[in-house]
């Protein structure tokens, strides 16, 4: 069997992290390392590696992710404020778990760089 993805082991309680939202299907935590004061991961129950992975079937999945994003903007007052939506998806964008996830970034004035 594949070697378990750091968010499939949180899933499963063998590396302790507090899940802020969960349903059936998606689960979220807060970034161990985050880049603003709200850094949160919003994650797909299922494990696709990355974002060229997924299939037509994917697309409720998709869905529910971003709706849980919309969600967790407003319980942590960032919706009015602003906030950043990235999948990170391989090399050039430092994808470093390969488990898809969608980060939700706010909390304070957010640059552009690259
Ligand atoms: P990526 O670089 O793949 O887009 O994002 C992976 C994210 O997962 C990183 O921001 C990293 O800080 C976070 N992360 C990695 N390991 C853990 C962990 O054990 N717990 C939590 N809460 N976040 C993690």
């Amino acid at each position: 069997m594949a070697e378990k993805s750091v968010f499939e082991k949180i899933l499963a309680k063998d590396i302790p992290s507090k899940i802020i939202y969960e349903t059936e299907r998606v689960f979220a935590i807060e970034d161990i390392n985050p880049v603003a004061p709200v850094h949160i991961l919003i994650i797909p129950k299922k494990k696709i590696p990355t974002m060229n992975d997924l299939v037509d079937e994917d697309s409720p999945l998709i869905s529910e992710i971003v709706f849980a994003a919309k969600r967790l903007a407003v319980d942590y007052k960032i919706n009015e404020s602003g906030y950043r939506l990235i999948w990170n998806t391989n090399g050039h964008a430092q994808q470093t778990v390969y488990h898809i996830h969608l980060h939700l970034i706010g909390g304070k004035q957010l640059s552009w760089n690259f």
